[in-house]
């Protein structure tokens, strides 16, 4: 039979052939070992924080290697679509600097000479490759509804076409799957006079008994079972399914490396064979284990619906995008932390990224762990890019507070500057979200005594050293000037002002400097826990540590 024939009835519409396809996607010239990745989502949900993990390390085996990484939307199945999916993916991506060097962009825009990078814009593209294949002998079209192929398998109820059903095991031989196997052009014609539909099935060759060696790249060593089935390539409506778009798409936009979730490698068998018939060289594979989490003693996977999956979250509960991408690369690369303690200047970009590091069984996802990472990455940042962090955060999310930093942007940055810098620096927050409380005291809108005055001290000498300390209060002291006073008060009123003399008498006083620094600070602060006191009524200036100090006394 014709087969050319056959293809010109299904397709006439295609005119080009794939070398005029192949044309327009001219080879990539890239140095030797650079590496071609991709992120490819389909917009039927949003962001994932488990989409960020390939999507990552995608990106840093292009960039690491000089290659290119991509975005590709995967938008063919129009019924699954969510409404502004797109736009998440692609803001998500730019907001936690995943940047990619070619791709689909908002607005219906896009970059890049390999594009379109929207799988919905390249019909023809795919349907010149199936066109070949029919050509070829390879695929055939199926005219079957749904109903009649799941009474062809009334047995065992899988709406599948297979190979074996007539070819290795004539014994099950099944005269109607033959039949719709080798369609003959006369009763393609019919079916097409008459407006019906058809999927294009590809021919599989394969023995779902033999199997193919293959390495996976995280997974190592697999065999794979041949695949016998023959899966649909277009649906009736000419759009590809995954499989197809995914070998025409990876081929010609040049991917060497594929990165994507474990969920894909069952499909695995059918991607070889597609390669293999299209003539195709086959890219490297990596599928990444899902994300798990604890659940008592046990892991579980990471559902869509758990704590922590939504990407967005991340940003409402404001962690800065850099504490995300350090905590990702903690799960990518076991050896990221010791690294990050001997480079406490770079940028988690600058960490040698490697496949041989990643664990082969599901990354743990743990919160305790992420607020730590944060905390550190936090701790590093100067005291304006923390400001403009937190103000970028509350314009979204805070807007009275960030009305408030937003107003003497100066007198925020004292206040966030405190304890930064040094071998130590302060860890006070893992999120935006943590700020506000954290300084609170500094404005008089937001200051709220957490602690009371002890009542173990008399009502008289708090008064006291709270009216001495002021009228003793000068701004321009020292640390070390500062301190003598205080411990000078301390003496004067029978708490010692030496740790050492306190802690051997302790029933010679009525306490000690430490003491009264805490009277001090709950006065001041309304808390029992600050950083610096010396520094913090500096910034507060003097006439709100007097006035402070003078409210503490009469509410006593
Ligand atoms: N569109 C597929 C998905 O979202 C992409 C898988 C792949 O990276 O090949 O799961």
């Amino acid at each position: 039979m014709d087969y050319n024939k056959l293809a010109e009835l299904l397709f006439p519409h295609i005119t080009g052939s794939p070398e005029d396809i192949e044309a327009r996607f001219p080879r990539r010239n890239l140095p030797e070992g650079a590496k071609v990745t991709r992120i490819a989502p389909s917009p039927t949900g949003f962001m994932h924080f488990g989409t960020l993990f390939p999507a990552r390390i995608a990106e840093r085996l292009a960039h690491q290697s000089d290659g290119v990484f991509y975005l590709r939307i995967e938008d063919t199945d129009s019924k699954r679509e969510v409404k502004g999916a797109e736009k998440d993916i692609i803001e998500t991506l730019a907001y936690y600097q995943i940047h990619f060097d070619e791709g689909a962009l908002a607005d219906e825009k896009e970059f890049g000479i390999y594009g379109p990078y929207r799988q919905s814009q390249r019909g023809e593209i795919y349907q010149t490759f199936a066109k070949q294949l029919v050509r070829e002998r390879k695929a055939y079209p199926c005219f079957t509804t749904e109903e009649e192929l799941e009474a062809l398998h009334a047995t065992d109820k899988k709406a599948e076409i297979k190979n074996k059903d007539w070819h290795n095991n004539p014994d099950t031989e099944k005269e109607e799957i033959k039949k719709l196997r080798n369609i003959t052009y006369e009763e393609a014609e019919e079916q097409i006079k008459k407006g019906n539909p058809f999927v294009l099935r590809i021919l599989s060759d394969g023995d779902n008994e033999k199997k193919t060696p293959f390495v996976d790249l995280i997974k190592g060593k697999l065999e794979v079972p041949e695949n016998d089935e023959d899966f649909v390539l277009l649906k009736s409506d000419g759009i590809p399914t995954y499989h197809f778009a995914h070998a025409v798409d990876d081929h010609l936009m040049g991917t060497t490396h594929v990165i994507r979730g474990e969920e894909w490698l069952p499909s695995l068998a059918k991607h070889i064979m597609l390669f293999r018939y299209l003539n195709f060289k086959l890219p490297k594979y990596m599928h990444i284990a899902q994300l798990m989490k604890m659940e008592g003693n046990s892991k579980k996977k990471l559902s869509k619906r758990d704590n922590g999956a939504a990407v967005s979250d991340y940003r409402e509960n404001g962690y800065p995008p850099v504490s995300v991408n350090e905590y990702v690369m903690t799960l990518l690369n076991s050896n990221f932390e010791e690294w990050r303690m001997a480079n406490p200047d770079k940028s988690y970009l600058d960490f040698p990224f490697s496949i041989k590091k990643m664990s082969t069984s599901g990354a743990l996802f743990d919160f305790d762990k992420l607020n730590d990472v944060s905390k550190n990455a936090i701790s590093r940042m100067t005291a304006d890019e923390v400001y403009e962090g937190v103000t970028e955060w509350a314009d979204e999310y805070d807007k009275d507070f960030a009305e408030l930093l937003e107003t003497n942007p100066e007198y925020a940055k004292r206040i966030l500057a405190m304890g930064r810098g040094g071998k130590k620096p302060r860890k006070d927050f893992a999120v935006w979200k943590d700020v506000k409380p954290y300084m609170s005291y500094f404005y008089d809108s937001l200051f709220e005594a957490e602690a009371e005055i002890p009542t173990q001290f008399a009502r008289e000498d708090v008064k006291n050293i709270f009216t001495e300390f002021a009228a003793n209060y000068d701004e321009n002291d020292d640390n070390g000037v500062w301190f003598d006073k205080v411990k000078a008060i301390s003496e004067k009123y029978g708490f010692a002002s030496d740790m050492k003399e306190y802690k051997a008498n302790p029933e010679n006083f009525k306490g000690s400097v430490a003491d009264v620094s805490m009277l001090l600070r709950i006065a001041v602060t309304g808390r029992t826990n600050s950083p610096d006191m010396h520094e913090i009524m500096r910034i507060l200036g003097k006439e709100r540590v007097l006035s402070r100090l003078e409210k503490a006394a009469n509410a006593f």
